[in-house]
This record gives C-alpha cells, structure tokens and sequence, in this order.
C-alpha cells in the first residue's frame, strides 16, 4: 500500500480543533446506535443534511428499531420516504432490516464482509456505520472525503483513488479515534473543502498541494462528462366525481411500488397509442413538469383527459381512483407531484 502520502499528527490537530469548533449538531451525532447511523447515512447520500433532518426524525419516530422496519411494509416505507428520492434506496432498507433479523440475530454486523452482505449496503455505508457506531478502524471514504484528499495531495485519478484515500485516512486512527477521524474528514469537506471553497481561512492551506499549485479548483480531477438525456412524454390526469385516477408501479425497477398518474415515455410507446389502449381522450394540456434522475432526464407534458372505457390497468399492479384526502397518503414520485400541484384540485400542500 502507497505510503507516499500522509497526513502529518499537527495537521490531525488542527483538523480535529476545526471540528470541535465547526460541527454541525445533528440528531444522530455522538449516537453509536448502528441503526440510527445506518438509517442517517443512507438519507444523506445525495441530500443535504438540513432536509434530512426531519425525514431522519419521523423515521426514527416511526421505526425506532430494526425489528419494528422489518415487520413494516413496502407502501408504509416508501410513504415516510416521499420526497427524498432514490426510493429503491428506502426498498433496500426494509430488505436490510429483514435481512439482518433472518441473518445476524437483529443486530447490525460489526464485520465488514458480513455488513456487505445485507442488500443496499456497499463499502462506504458499511465504512460509516462500522467506524461511527463500533469505532472499527474502517474509513468511509464519500464525495467529499474524496474531494479534500484530492486537493490535499493533489491526487489524479491514476490508480485506485479511493484505496489511495482509505490508506491515508486508516494511518490518521493513530492518532484519534476512528469514529471521530472519519467525522471530522466528512465534515470538513462538506463545510470547508467544498467545491468552490475559501482558501484563505483554512486551516490546512499551508499543506495544500492544489493550493500551492493554484489549481484548486481542477481537484478532485472529473471524468469527462456524458451528456444527460431527455426523455419526453405525456401525464394524464383523470379525474371522476372528486376523485383522480392513480397507478400502482410494479415492485421493480425505478420507483418500484409507488403510485403515480397515467403516462406514458415517448421512447417507451408512442403517445398516440397508449392513449388508444387505455381508452384516454387528451382533452387540455395544463404545462409541462421536468425532474431529473440519475442517468437521464424528464419532462412530461401534463393532459387533463377523458376515459371513454373502463381503465385497463396493463403495465401496472393496481389501479384506485384517490379522493384528495387519499392522494395524500398514496406514496407518489415527485414528477408526479409536481403534475398534481399544476392542476391544484387534488393536491394543494
Ligand atoms: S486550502 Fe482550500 S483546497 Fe486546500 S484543503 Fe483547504 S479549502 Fe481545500
């Protein structure tokens, strides 16, 4: 393993008296409850800690052990998880939970191989938990851990970065403890190192390689960037009485188990024919509604249609027509929300 880059015991100092000044206060800080941590880390993959906050509580309100997620179900978790996105992530939790009562007895491994073993789990959720909860010597290595080592060392992407990150930051639980080491690196690059940061107050700029380079900005080195696509298509709202139409998405897939409006992706079928399956009269196009997944945007145009028959429920599980009351418990994608929120009636919060 490469001992070409380390992090000297008077820069560890200095990180940690940054910590002990700049962290910020969270609900699952100082927790060694593995489940909280586990619960925690995987909300803020991709979401910021302030909106996590609340989605964190209510969960733990909720299911305060990993016992009582695993005897939930899918419809329950996925409506707590409404609004933070990536909902296989929440599915994979509920399989998680069910996976560590079948496997280990109720209680989150404190062996690496055996946490990468429970669904959903990959090395730096395991890193995470294992260090913060168990105080194991694992790092858990994120964007941001990346992107301060990459500026610190001004390190390119030749080699295994992250291996290249795991071995200098496994040499810092010399001095402190891991679950505090690994804290203070994720936190420092999500408050100080950020991605456009100001050199000139931290702490560590004496030893910064990017910085005496001035190119701070050019770490940690990106992959040339494909191009998103866009994908287009076509929302319907039907509605009946006081009621709208809802569908039920398969248990697999993108937004597996959660309940959205009648559409249709132009490069799945053509618009003109769905609408002839499904019996639907596109009468008023009411706007447009974009979101953006991980590989690939949308942007729907949303109809105000007509059944001419009886729903033909093919390609989904399940239909119900949802009064606006119902709407509001039915676990529903945020494209479809937005959808919802354009037209009013249904949906005003
Ligand atoms: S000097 Fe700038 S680039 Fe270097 S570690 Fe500090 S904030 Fe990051």
């Amino acid at each position: 393993m490469s001992r070409m880059h380390n992090i000297s015991d008077i820069q560890m100092s200095t990180l940690m008296k940054w910590f002990d000044v700049h962290k910020r206060t969270m609900p699952w800080r100082g927790d060694s409850n593995p489940y909280n941590i586990w619960i925690s880390e995987v909300m803020l993959q991709q979401t910021q800690v302030k909106t996590v906050i609340p989605y964190y509580n209510r969960w733990i309100r909720n299911y305060p052990s990993i016992e009582i997620l695993a005897n939930s179900d899918s419809e329950a978790v996925l409506r707590l998880w409404e609004g933070l996105g990536y909902y296989t992530r929440v599915l994979n939790l509920l399989k998680g939970a069910r996976y560590i009562i079948e496997h280990y007895n109720g209680k989150f491994p404190a062996v690496m191989n055996d946490a990468l073993k429970i669904p959903g789990v990959g090395e730096y959720i395991a890193g995470a938990v294992l260090s913060i909860a168990y105080n194991l010597p694992v790092a858990a290595v994120d964007g941001n851990v990346i992107r301060v080592f990459s500026r610190l060392f001004a390190l390119d992407k030749s080699g295994n970065i992250n291996k290249t990150i795991e071995s200098i930051v496994t040499d810092c639980y010399t001095y402190y403890q891991p679950r505090w080491v690994n804290q203070a690196w994720m936190e420092f690059g999500a408050l100080q190192c950020v991605p456009k940061p100001v050199c000139s107050v931290c702490p560590m700029n004496a030893s910064c390689k990017a910085l005496k380079i001035s190119k701070v900005l050019n770490y940690p080195v990106k992959k040339p960037k494909k191009k998103t696509p866009v994908r287009t298509g076509r929302i319907y709202i039907v509605q009946q009485n006081d009621t709208v139409l809802m569908l039920k998405r398969h248990r697999k897939g993108l937004l597996a188990g959660m309940w959205e409006l009648p559409n249709i992706l132009e490069d799945e079928e053509k618009h003109t024919d769905f609408e002839q399956k499904h019996s639907l009269k596109p009468m008023e196009c009411i706007g447009n509604v974009k979101h953006a997944y991980s590989h690939f945007k949308v942007v729907y145009q949303v109809y105000l249609a007509e059944l001419l028959k009886t729903w033909n429920s093919a390609g989904w599980v399940e239909s119900t027509w949802a009064s606006s009351e119902k709407l509001q418990l039915l676990a529903k994608p945020k494209v479809h929300i937005k959808a919802l929120k354009q037209h009013g009636m249904f949906f005003n919060s």
